[in-house]
């Protein structure tokens, strides 16, 4: 017979912040009190695209002058220190515990909005990379972020229903224009995939101009979407 292993009643598995080493209070987040309350959670933004703005429950000009495809972007973060060196290392450098560290910090707060009654989506979906840069990196870091929510979020990650067209530029350091007229048929929703009447999440690391997830959503409602919302790590602030 086996007797239980003893543990006192105080064990905890102890785990260290992955951004300065202090403890962690809790066994399943790399993150310390200090270190969370320094990161910059996103306070007032858009209702539609999380654009960071001054006063909560506004929606942006640029929302309100045309609505976007996509029904809202769920994000907890502004793109600002150090979530950008955060997301660098992880894209970059394949550091993939960090991108695991802000993932989790979506789930949290995806799990706190569906209990705040925010749709749950039927199927998660990464943005896919194109297949050439996918070769670069080694891995698609959207993939891996839906991935990485998929459980504590308890939903399914299709990768295979959107497919990418065509090989884009990177899209870094592009103006708005230029990236719109390089995405607009970069995208497609793949044969036979299940999109008609469905309520899909994309998952994308950052949000910058909306261009990526504005072109996806028109093509998924085309084939039929009934909602398409964007989930991401962080959002940018408007260009100075
Ligand atoms: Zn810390
Ligand atoms: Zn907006």
């Amino acid at each position: 017979m086996r007797l239980p292993r003893w543990r006192p009643v105080w064990w905890r598995p102890r785990v260290q912040c992955l951004l300065c080493g202090a403890m962690a209070d809790q066994a399943d987040l790399p993150l310390c009190p200090g270190c969370d309350d320094d990161l910059p959670w996103l306070a007032g933004h858009c209702a539609i695209c999380a654009l960071p703005l001054p006063v909560a429950g506004l929606t942006c000009g640029q929302c309100l002058h045309r609505a976007p495809a996509f029904h809202r972007v769920e994000t907890p973060l502004r793109y600002g220190f150090p979530v950008d060196a955060l997301i660098t290392r992880f894209k970059h450098q394949s550091s993939a515990p960090f991108g695991r560290l802000l993932a989790q910090l979506l789930a949290r707060h995806l799990r706190h909005a569906f209990d705040e009654r925010l749709e749950r989506p039927d199927v998660l979906i990464p943005v896919p990379l194109s297949r050439q840069r996918e070769r670069l990196r080694g891995f698609n870091q959207a993939a891996l972020l839906a991935g990485w929510l998929a459980d504590p979020l308890g939903l399914p990650v299709d990768n295979r229903l959107l497919r990418r067209v065509q090989d884009t530029p990177a899209q870094q350091g592009l103006d708005a224009a230029t990236r719109k007229r390089n995405l607009r048929h970069a995208f497609a929703v793949a044969d036979g995939a299940q999109v008609e009447g469905r309520h899909l999440a994309l998952v994308d690391d950052v949000l910058t101009t909306g261009a990526t997830a504005q072109f996806i959503a028109r093509a998924l409602h085309k084939a039929g979407a009934r909602r398409v919302d964007v989930y991401c790590l962080a959002r940018t602030p408007a260009p100075e």
